[in-house]
């Protein structure tokens, strides 16, 4: 196992490279009593391993301040305590302390560090499941940190985890974005060394690329000896590999001084493990059994790693060599254990990995199902929402079509009113034809039979009215008509009825009033229309012979009124014209009544009486 694995192996040196990484050459003075919050905490963050007695000091002493503290202030310092807490080793307790600062903290950027420092320390606990679920979080969250040391922090968080998962392509192009988001001046030591080491676990390359040179190079003139020491690691794992062991002998033995001044367990077991191998294959037994016995100590902790399998591999070897078999098979126990349980731990990681990557795909997929029922949801909305357009569009349509059947029946009704009008109007007077007049003389006769009230029927024809006509012709004739039809009207009552029987021959019908009324009525009609014409059109002359019959004296039939009026009428022409005769008895009516033209003023209606 790597550097990468060894992160997780060994958590203090691992949050020591990524406070390196996060806050390397932050150079802020040291605090003094009663300056800023904001600067104490920065100036304690970017000092956390450079002098961390110090930062120590300062977190206690916040602490008690807290309760002065801002909520962005505290979430910072309790960031810094949980850091403290995981760097003195217990993760157990650092774990919830960096949740609740991912959770309640009102900075962003905290909160991406924060998540980052909790993924590390829930590899190096070997709660992958958690580690990689909060790694999710942590790349959801990259797009939006623009704090270049936090985003360097969490791309090499993201890469080692990857790596750690077996993942080795996408932790070489997160190392690639450590390296291009690595701030002009500052080394990208770190990220070259990610993603060499990745390509290297992936097989993509191996420790002859000229890229490890360079890395190497890189790190040492950054005084990174640590990382370039762990390259040199990689180099000399293949030159065994090519069965160059004296290339791996000189290349770590050489460093082998520095390795151990680093005190770094991880990186320190897997020099002495590689040595252990080269010796071996070289054939100095002693040697190999010396780092074998070195890197079985190195170990970190309880764990299982490739380093320390192959070293107890080697001491079996040596062991089976020597003819010792009983301590051979002691060692042949301990790393089939060590390398079972490293093994198990691999597997272990990339599951948890393609775990972790399902359940995002599942709840990806169950997200898109929501947003496919919201769609539906939305559509059937819309469907509803033109349904009642529609049926808005059918209500209007129908109000339309009624409107205009009621449009077109008010229509109908009125032309057929007209029509009726027509029907019952004498076209050129406007009053009742014959036929209108007998229908409503009949109504008001029966009427006035069944009340027991006395009517006169008046019928008038105009006297030599075809001399007229011949006369001034037959438009100004028409205007004489129409002069006689006003002049009757000035005289009529409302309840009178009015009409034209045909030509020049008219009749009116005078509810209410006896013989004696009647005959005064039809004289002053008659005078009216004997009278000279006051302007108008036509200045033609005209009289009428008027004939009146009444109810008391005839009955309320009305043929039998207009047989009886119209002989009074004639009787009337025969005796000159222009006068009126009222119907007397019936067998008089049909005689010549003695002439009245002289007296029609004096008498005008007596004198038809026998
Ligand atoms: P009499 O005194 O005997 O009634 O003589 P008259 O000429 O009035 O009688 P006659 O029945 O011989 O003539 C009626 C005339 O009325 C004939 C016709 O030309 C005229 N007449 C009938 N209807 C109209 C009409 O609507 N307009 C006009 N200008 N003349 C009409
Ligand atoms: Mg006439
Ligand atoms: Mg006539």
């Amino acid at each position: 196992m790597g550097i990468v694995g060894r992160v997780v192996h060994r958590c203090r040196l691992a949050i020591a490279l990524l406070a390196l990484a996060g806050h390397a050459g932050v150079a802020i003075a040291q605090l003094q009593p009663g300056e800023n919050a904001t600067a104490t905490l920065a100036w304690a963050d970017a000092n956390k391993t450079s002098d961390h007695q110090k930062f120590v000091e300062t977190v206690t002493r916040l602490g008690h301040e807290a309760a002065t503290l801002t909520d962005k202030q505290r979430a910072h310092l309790r960031y810094l305590e949980a850091w403290q807490v995981a760097y003195a080793g217990d993760y157990e307790t650092a774990v919830p302390l960096l949740e609740t600062v991912v959770g309640s903290s009102p900075d962003k950027v905290l909160r991406f560090r924060a998540t980052a420092t909790l993924i590390n320390i829930l590899g190096i606990g070997h709660r992958y499941e958690e580690a990689f679920s909060r790694l999710s979080d942590l790349t959801d969250m990259l797009p939006s940190v623009t704090d270049p040391q936090a985003r360097l922090q969490g791309l090499g968080e993201a890469a080692q985890m990857l790596a750690t998962a077996g993942q080795y392509d996408l932790a070489a192009e997160y190392a690639d974005r450590m390296i291009q988001s690595t701030p002009a001046g500052d080394s990208a030591c770190k990220g070259t060394f990610i993603k060499l080491h990745s390509l290297f676990r992936g097989k993509r390359i191996d420790g002859n690329d000229p890229r490890y040179a360079k890395g190497i190079a890189d790190c040492e003139a950054a005084s990174e000896n640590l990382i370039a020491n762990a390259l040199r690691a990689d180099v000399a794992d293949t030159a065994i590999r090519d069965k160059r062991p004296r290339d791996a002998i000189d290349i770590l033995e050489k460093n082998y001084p520095a390795v151990l001044r680093d005190s770094y367990a991880s990186l320190t077991s897997q020099v002495e493990s590689l040595l252990a191998q080269a010796w071996w294959d070289v054939g100095d037994a002693a040697a190999a059994e010396k780092y074998a016995d070195a890197a079985v100590k190195s170990a970190p902790g309880k764990d299982y790693s490739e380093p320390l399998a192959a070293a107890l591999r080697t001491l079996f070897l040596i062991a089976r060599q020597r003819g010792d078999f009983e301590t051979a098979v002691q060692w042949l126990e301990r790393y089939m254990q060590a390398d079972k349980g490293y093994l198990d731990d691999v597997s272990a990681r990339a599951l948890a990995y393609q775990m972790v990557k399902q359940q995002l795909t599942s709840s990806r997929m169950e997200a898109d199902a929501l947003d496919r029922q919201n769609q539906i949801l939305q559509l059937q909305r819309e469907v509803d929402r033109r349904a009642v357009e529609t049926s808005r569009l059918y209500i209007v349509l129908l109000l339309t079509v009624l409107a205009t059947i009621g449009l077109w029946l008010a229509r109908t009704k009125r032309s057929q009113l007209r029509f009726m009008r027509m029907a019952r109007r004498d076209s050129l007077t406007g009053i009742c034809n014959r036929q209108h007049f007998v229908e409503r003389a009949q109504q008001v006769l029966l009427a006035a039979q069944k009340t027991g009230k006395p009517s006169c029927l008046v019928l008038f024809d105009l006297d030599h009215f075809k001399l007229v006509n011949d006369t001034y012709g037959h438009a100004e004739g028409d205007w004489v008509l129409l002069r006689v039809v006003a002049e009757c009207r000035d005289h009529l009552l409302q309840d009178d009825v009015f009409g034209r029987l045909g030509g020049e021959e008219f009749a009116i019908l005078f509810p209410g009033i006896d013989e004696a009324a009647g005959a005064k009525r039809a004289e002053l009609i008659r005078a009216g229309i004997a009278a000279p014409p006051a302007g108008g059109p036509s200045s033609a002359r005209v009289t009428a012979s008027f004939g009146v019959a009444c109810t008391l004296r005839h009955g309320h039939d009305l043929d039998r009124l207009l047989v009886v009026a119209d002989e009074a009428l004639y009787g009337g022409k025969s005796t000159g014209r222009d006068r009126v005769v009222v119907a007397m008895e019936e067998h008089a009516t049909a005689k010549a009544p003695p002439p009245m033209a002289a007296t029609r003023t004096e008498q005008p209606f007596g004198l038809a009486r026998p």
